[in-house]
């Protein structure tokens, strides 16, 4: 009943319309898909994105050989699977790569197998997604990450800073949550607008006007905030994502715009934003290989959320090197930068198991897939961080995190921020 028939994949598109892929499970007379997001500011640890380079027809972006890989080497290897056995397909395809990367197959393959595995063995057992993870009662809501300014490289602004984000902290609900970020959001459009600035938005679905000063932008924000009857720091916290491997050249850091410091000013420098702006979370601030500089930030501040993105890359080694030189209190996670379902639980167990928050991701370029939204709940998540609300592919997930909270009814409860 339960067992793998076949395995189909397609080429579909994501939001920034690059060619993504799909991939579809079959088990008799059932079945479901997934779709796999894609990044622009990637780790160099990630799990490989098998894309056909060559193929002048698509700009080198298809991923028709990834495709393939899905229809051919996968589609047998799992025809007979028992749906329900996640691990166990999940080594399989493992196995058939055989690399550290996943290159042979390309991650992009395999991870949408294993999200549609995931997805149909919960839809066999009726139950809804987010019940089929770790957590088994008692589920809670992340809070949300919500991108209200997009820099970096999902932006072409100039500014330095990839993202600039609000938590509202103090949301006794996710609906609640929600409502307080659209109230900044709108008053931030008001005042971009008073400013004669472009309301136009960036891949995350943040504004990205035309500054190029992070100090600009932050005075925005909190002034967005004030306007919207909340206290900065308390009611709502901006949070950022400097996406540092991009701003990194010769020991030095570019944090704001095109003046590289080095470390000591770099930190300097974090701990003057942190204070005037009452920052309250960090991704990122330093590249992926600077463990020292991690671990020197970490020591000199308190009460900072530092969030490893790039450095972790969703990859249980490199958290446990990572715990042990004491970089981070945070990880965020990224299906696509490790290539399975299984092993993204792996990492998010050993982070919650160290205490460290777990906040769970989308990639810029995403699809109308909600899975994270899910994997948020079921996994006891802190956070999510899946841009604004702004663009389908983002509020999709707000929208199913809506539903979950409905569905849970007088259950529901909104995760610990603190
Ligand atoms: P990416 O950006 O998906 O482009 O890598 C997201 C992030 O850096 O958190
Ligand atoms: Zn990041």
């Amino acid at each position: 009943m339960s067992k793998i028939i076949k395995v189909k994949a397609r080429q579909v598109y994501d939001s920034r319309g690059n060619p993504t892929i799909e991939a579809e499970v079959y088990i008799k007379n059932n079945s479901a898909k997934a779709i796999c997001p894609s990044g622009a500011s990637t780790g160099t640890f990630e799990a490989y994105e098998k894309r056909d380079k060559n193929n002048k027809k698509y700009l080198g972006k298809s991923v028709l050989s990834a495709i393939k890989n899905v229809n051919s080497k996968i589609s047998k290897k799992l025809k007979g699977q028992n749906i329900h056995n996640q691990e166990k397909i999940d080594a399989l395809m493992i196995n058939l790569d055989g690399t550290k990367q996943k290159t042979r197959l390309g991650a992009n393959s395999i991870l949408a197998v294993s999200m549609a595995v995931k997805k149909l063995s919960a839809k066999v057992r009726r139950l809804p997604l987010y019940k089929t993870f770790l957590v088994k009662n008692n589920f809670k809501l992340p809070y949300p990450l919500m991108n209200v300014i997009n820099g970096g490289a999902h932006a072409n602004n100039g500014l330095s800073i990839q993202e600039f984000m609000i938590r509202p902290d103090r949301a006794k609900n996710f609906s609640e949550a929600i409502r307080i970020c659209f109230l900044v959001i709108q008053n931030l459009k008001k005042l971009l607008k008073n400013k004669g600035l472009s309301t136009s938005v960036g891949d995350e679905g943040g504004f990205a006007p035309m500054i190029n000063n992070n100090n600009q932008a932050l005075t925005m924000i909190v002034k967005a905030i004030k306007n919207s009857g909340y206290k900065n720091g308390k009611d709502v916290s901006i949070c950022l994502d400097v996406a540092a491997n991009e701003l990194y050249k010769k020991k030095k850091y570019s944090i704001h715009s095109k003046n590289y410091l080095s470390v000591d000013r770099a930190i300097q420098e974090y701990k003057k934003i942190i204070n005037k702006y009452k920052v309250k979370s960090i991704e990122d601030p330093f590249a992926e290989n600077d463990w020292i500089s991690w671990n020197r930030f970490m020591k000199s501040i308190k009460n900072v959320q530092i969030v490893g993105d790039d450095l972790y890359v969703t990859n249980l080694e490199r958290l446990k090197k990572g715990f042990l030189n004491t970089s981070s209190n945070a990880i965020l996670i990224k299906l696509n930068q490790i290539g399975t379902v299984s092993e993204t639980l792996e990492v998010i167990k050993f982070a919650q198991i160290i205490g460290f928050k777990t906040i769970i991701s989308h990639r810029s370029g995403d699809s109308e897939d909600t899975f994270i939204a899910d994997l948020s709940v079921g996994t006891n998540s802190n956070q999510i961080k899946t841009g604004s609300l702004a663009r389908s592919e983002r509020i999709s997930k707000y929208n199913q995190l809506i539903r979950i909270e409905e569905e849970l009814g007088k259950k529901a409860r909104m995760n610990k921020i603190h």
